[in-house]
């Protein structure tokens, strides 16, 4: 029986490294409350809330990875470089790694293929046009990516997802045709601030204290540097720019820098890393629909 639970690379990351911590920003701004529903174009109230990401979370948080010297990657899409495009130039500017998330925050239907294919190559063409990024990697807009999607990364050359929630290592996903596709590096919502902080109107729920969140973020933490493997925090600028969710952020940095043998980095840096590591191809079963259904 093979191990699939511990990959050849746990325990042993760049520079000698036990745990890789990476630090993600998904810079959704207006395009989170326009995928979800496109009147919210007329609304200005919503979208104002998207808007204080870039206006003030952005340049907050771009002042805090200096300050603290961390490398970062931040997740864009097309239409943001577009439209804040010097927000999205000061992040390439500072040397953050810049990925790919859709055009327009697109939710993604596999049944409109289509759809995906112009919502993956807009966002190309906006990361290119606004600032000359041609990124390495991709995170679904809503955490949601199909078979397809996972085939036109490989076509269009990434070098790796960060949409998919079935591992805390990284590791070559699995073409619906059994072949290898590009890496992917997995995420979590228990380490996603939008869970703890993101309100909106049409879906309310409770907000939670930084105490809170900080506990959760220190507990999975602690656990992954024991099992050697990689800590994928997932933000966003109009909930983690907020004033005391920065300080809930350095908090964070400076407690995992407390831990001998700990990295900050970014994540294409990981899926290189993995690549240059890289264990023999597994193939993961893929679900499939039974007939009839
Ligand atoms: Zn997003």
């Amino acid at each position: 029986m093979t191990n699939t639970s511990v990959t050849p690379t746990s325990g042993t990351w760049m520079n000698g490294a036990r745990c890789v911590v990476m630090l993600t920003f998904d810079f959704d701004a207006e395009t989170l409350w326009i995928g979800r529903d496109e009147s919210n174009w007329d609304k200005a109230g919503v979208l104002s809330q998207g808007a204080y990401g870039a206006r003030v979370g952005v340049p907050r948080i771009l002042e805090l990875l200096q300050e603290e010297d961390v490398p970062a990657t931040f997740f864009v899409p097309g239409w943001v470089a577009e439209f804040h495009t010097d927000k999205v130039a000061a992040i390439h500017a500072a040397g953050h790694e810049i990925g790919h998330h859709g055009y327009l925050h697109e939710w993604v239907d596999p049944k409109e293929p289509e759809k995906e294919r112009e919502a993956l190559e807009k966002g190309l063409e906006g990361l290119k046009s606004a600032v000359g990024v041609v990124p390495k990697g991709y995170r679904s807009p809503a955490g949601e990516v199909s078979q397809h999607v996972a085939e036109m990364l490989l076509e269009k050359g990434f070098l790796y997802d960060s949409s998919m929630l079935d591992d805390v290592f990284p590791y070559r996903s699995t073409l619906r045709d059994g072949s290898p596709g590009v890496i992917e590096v997995p995420w979590s919502w228990t380490l996603d601030d939008a869970v703890y902080a993101l309100f909106s109107i049409k879906s309310p729920r409770a907000v939670f204290t930084n105490q809170h969140i900080l506990q959760v973020y220190k507990d999975e933490f602690d656990a992954i540097y024991k099992w050697g493997g990689v800590f994928n925090l997932v933000m966003h600028p109009q909930v983690s720019g907020r004033p005391s969710r920065l300080e809930l952020l350095r908090a964070f940095i400076h407690y995992a820098r407390r831990f001998p043998d700990v990295c900050f980095a970014q994540v294409q840096e990981v899926a290189g890393y993995f690549q240059d590591n890289e264990p023999p191809f597994e193939a993961r079963a893929i679900p499939q629909r039974p007939a009839g259904r």
